[in-house]
């Protein structure tokens, strides 16, 4: 049964390869002074750079570049960010680039004018937003995150060995975004293939939650499928416009809040995968792959109907003559072999992960309860020992 709830998502999208010309529309909604973000030059080298540049300059807008901003934004950028924000009296925050460059716009929108300490007051406490909230746009590069429209922003503080990713409301969700497809042409396959990692983690990890008959569930089963055709053309030819274009569409409709609706969530490979990120700073997506098998395979008799459901539905198993245990297992072993065929992380090893640390990212993962399981402290260690 559907639980009840509240649907309404403010950002507009623009997609498609005309996507950036609509950049024209939304600029004269806001004041004069721009921060644009971005990351660590990639949109300087493939011209997203200069056509952005050159749609403010006709608007005649005056540019504040924030660049550099790194792949797992950290709590010092923030800071740098939030004090450009504020000097430069900023009226519209634009943010080029991918995932971390759209998170990190949003924490700066939500921190620039925060009395406190944003990490601890945003991050730490996940207190709401009672400040002014500066707007942000995007324009697209690389897809998985979904942070084109929601209201998530994820933050690393390696001090504390903590990253933390706040789901703010949609008073801070992106007021617009731009997703031309061919912009990710030139993504590197290695962020490309745990870009896609990260989508197919997003909808899982709405899937494997809850016994009820929810029609979000369906929807989902159907992206799972799109997402394992396209991304299989994608990984031979990452120039096939068909197969980037759906991927992108994809990842926005996986998190943007549309398929939790009515139904409960699970989030703890997240929550694992982002504190083995806090500890070596490897690239999300591939910290979800790393330790998906093995969480999947030790919840699977927890939830065995629904496994069974998606080896069905999502991997075309077939039931005859097999146990419900067999079933799922073959789901996940379909599962396990298209990650291996896209050439996603396998081990956390892989990723720097050593012995010692494995007690201080169990302790690091947050336990979250919509999941088949609540898992204890010594279950993470047994996974990420599963994991290596
Ligand atoms: P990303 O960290 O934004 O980008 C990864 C790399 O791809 C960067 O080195 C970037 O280089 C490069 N890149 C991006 N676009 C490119 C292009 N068109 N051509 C060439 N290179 C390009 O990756 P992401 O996976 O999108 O974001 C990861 C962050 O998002 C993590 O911190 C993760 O925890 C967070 N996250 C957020 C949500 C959410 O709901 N908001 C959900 C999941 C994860 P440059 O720096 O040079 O541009
Ligand atoms: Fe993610």
């Amino acid at each position: 049964m559907l639980g009840n709830f509240c649907y309404s998502n403010p950002t507009r999208l623009y997609f498609g390869e005309e996507a950036l010309g609509y950049l024209r529309e939304e600029l004269p909604k806001y004041g004069k002074n721009v921060l644009l973000i971005y990351g660590g030059g990639s949109i300087k080298k493939n011209g997203i750079y200069d056509q952005v540049v050159a749609i403010l300059k006709e608007n005649g807008k005056q540019i504040t570049e924030d660049a550099g901003v790194m792949p797992n934004p950290t709590v010092e950028k923030l800071y740098e960010g939030c004090r450009l924000a504020r000097e430069n009296q900023v009226d519209l925050i634009l943010a080029v680039g991918g995932g971390s460059v759209c998170d990190y716009a949003k924490a700066v929108s939500v921190s620039a004018y925060c009395e406190e300490d944003p990490w601890e007051k945003y991050y730490l406490r996940m207190e709401e937003v009672d400040n002014r909230i500066i707007p942000v746009g995007c324009v697209l590069t690389m897809v998985g995150t979904g942070s084109e429209m929601n209201g998530g922003s994820v933050i690393t503080n390696h001090a504390q060995k903590l990253k933390i990713g706040h789901v703010f409301g949609e008073n801070v969700f992106p007021k617009f975004s731009i997703l031309n497809p061919a912009f990710t042409f030139t993504v590197p396959r290695y962020q490309m293939v745990a870009g896609f990692f990260d989508i197919m983690s997003h909808i899982l990890e709405q899937y494997f939650s809850g016994e009820d008959d929810n029609t979000s569930d369906y929807l989902m089963e159907g992206l799972l499928k799109s997402l394992i055709h396209s991304s299989r053309i994608a990984v031979k030819n990452p120039t096939d416009y068909e197969a980037r274009s759906n991927i992108m569409w994809i990842a926005t409709w996986a998190l943007n809040t549309l398929v939790e609706k009515g139904k409960t969530t699970d989030w703890m490979v997240h929550m694992i995968g982002q504190s083995v990120g806090a500890y070596t700073d490897a690239t999300h997506g591939m910290t979800l792959s790393a330790v998906s098998l093995a969480y999947y395979r030790h919840i699977c008799p927890y939830g065995l109907a629904k496994f069974k459901r998606y080896a069905i539905n999502v991997w075309g198993v077939t039931a005859q003559g097999k146990t419900d245990e067999q079933i799922a297992g073959e789901g996940l072993e379909k599962m396990e072999a298209y990650m291996r065929e896209i050439g996603v992380a396998m081990g956390i090893g892989e990723l720097g992960v050593t012995q010692e640390m494995l007690e201080g990212i169990a302790k690091g993962s947050f336990i979250m309860e919509g999941g088949y399981k609540v898992l204890t402290q010594e279950e993470i260690i047994r996974i990420l020992q599963e994991s290596m």
